[in-house]
């Protein structure tokens, strides 16, 4: 959206008060992203009242999920525009267009074509190789929002990571919703493994990282690329959801706690230091005591990189939110600082092996912590959800922001790691 309306002659203002028209691209997935939406969208609506803001518009997941239930309660709003609508953005924002834009979600996929502008720095990029998602979990609304699944060919990912490499990124995540499913709607060939190698092999980027691979068996061809490229980041984002072979049916996940186990020491055994990331949902209706526990021991038995842990969020239209046994909200609770904080306790671990290490690290800027201290991250951290690395024996002069250097690992803590640079070369 930023790109079409660049290319369409508007610009960009860094404060909400100097606007003439705000756009908030909302999330609808669960409770606290809808909430957050709603609250951001009523924020923005005051400068239109006390601003130089003439329209205000809301678009994304918020939009598509409610357009009927929004634009009833919310006459503040100028227009909608739902997730495979974003095309019509030139127009809405220029005001000649209706106040209604929600079509059908399964419709729109990005291409190299669409001019682009980016929100993160030069060095990082995310690339969006696929829309929509083709599995129905049970908990889960995105298909609706998002519509089934749409890959986007691999030329094209390609020529658009060109293009970023051109503009100095060094780190390329893919993401998508379902990431390993890439490529199975196109029927000609194409898939993850192949993708990720023609990706690792335009010149220029340090590391290509693969988020959101849904834990089916990985196959040989997908471990071989993550394992032989030396540009693939040894990083696997492999969300679990939950580790008993009961919720997991319940959940309607493809894979058993026995399938899960074996998979990670597939993995393991295969790809030399890999790290691992993975996600569960604590709270789902039906979850015991007991399945909760099976999720704590295969948090101590795996000992992964980095875990998040959602609490469950009933949302209208899944399956999950008509089951019964629902979970009170304070057990919920409870179970997510349990896991938390056994996950907190693995990652110090974990972190302490690091230290005397050398590593290479992609230098993000200056540390919110001190002026003297630079942050950045290593290969097996990703952007926004991972821990970070802090450099010290900075002079100040020339700091190496947006580069990949070395460094040796001097602490660490439960989430970060500090370093000191190693000279050049
Ligand atoms: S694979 Fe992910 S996006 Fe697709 S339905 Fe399941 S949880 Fe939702």
């Amino acid at each position: 959206m930023a790109g079409l309306a660049d290319a369409a002659g508007f610009r960009l203002v860094a404060e909400p008060e100097a606007a003439s028209v705000i756009v908030v691209n909302t999330c609808g997935f669960i409770g606290p992203a809808k909430k957050e939406s709603i609250d951001t969208i009523l924020g923005m609506a005051r400068h239109k009242e006390a601003g130089s803001c003439e329209r205000l518009v809301v678009a994304g997941c918020l939009a598509q999920r409610y357009p009927h239930e929004l634009a009833a309660e919310l006459p503040e709003v100028d227009h909608f525009l739902g997730t495979s609508d974003v095309g019509a953005i030139a127009a809405v924002l220029g005001g000649e267009h209706e106040r209604m834009s929600v079509g059908d979600p399964g419709r729109w996929v990005y291409s190299a074509a669409t001019p682009r502008l980016r929100s993160t720095p030069a060095h990082t990029a995310y690339v969006k190789i696929a829309e929509g998602c083709s599995r129905r979990c049970s908990f889960c609304v995105i298909p609706t929002m998002r519509g089934t699944q749409r890959s986007r060919p691999v030329a094209d990912i390609v020529a658009e990571v060109s293009d970023l490499a051109a503009r100095g990124a060094l780190e390329i995540n893919l993401v998508s919703q379902d990431t390993i499913s890439y490529g199975r709607d196109l029927g000609d060939a194409a898939t993850l493994a192949r993708l990720a190698r023609e990706v690792a092999r335009v010149p220029g980027p340090g590391w290509v990282r693969l988020l959101y691979l849904y834990p089916e068996r990985l196959d040989d061809e997908l471990v071989a690329a993550i394992r032989d490229e030396p540009r693939v980041a040894k990083y696997v984002d492999l969300p679990l959801q939950h580790a008993s072979s009961r919720m997991l049916r319940i959940m309607r996940r493809g894979v058993g706690s026995d399938g899960q186990k074996r998979l990670i020491e597939r993995l393991r055994d295969r790809i030399d230091g890999l790290t691992i990331r993975t996600a569960f949902i604590v709270g789902h209706p039906g979850e015991t005591d007991a399945d909760f526990q099976e999720l704590c021991d295969l948090v101590e038995w795996a000992r992964f990189d980095h875990v998040g842990v959602f609490r469950y969020s009933p949302e209208e239209g899944t399956r999950s939110s008509g089951l019964p046994d629902p979970v009170p909200a304070r057990v919920a609770a409870a179970r997510f600082r349990r896991l938390m904080s056994l996950q907190r306790r693995v990652a110090r671990e974990r972190n302490r092996a690091f230290v005397g290490r050398r590593i290479q690290i992609l230098v993000e800027g200056p540390s919110d912590e001190s002026e003297y201290l630079l942050v950045g991250r290593h290969a097996g951290q990703a952007p926004e959800i991972d821990g970070v690395v802090y450099l010290a024996d900075w002079d100040g002069a020339d700091p190496p922001i947006g580069r990949l250097v070395d460094a040796q690992v001097t602490q660490s803590a439960d989430y970060d790691l500090a370093a000191s640079l190693l000279p050049r070369g």
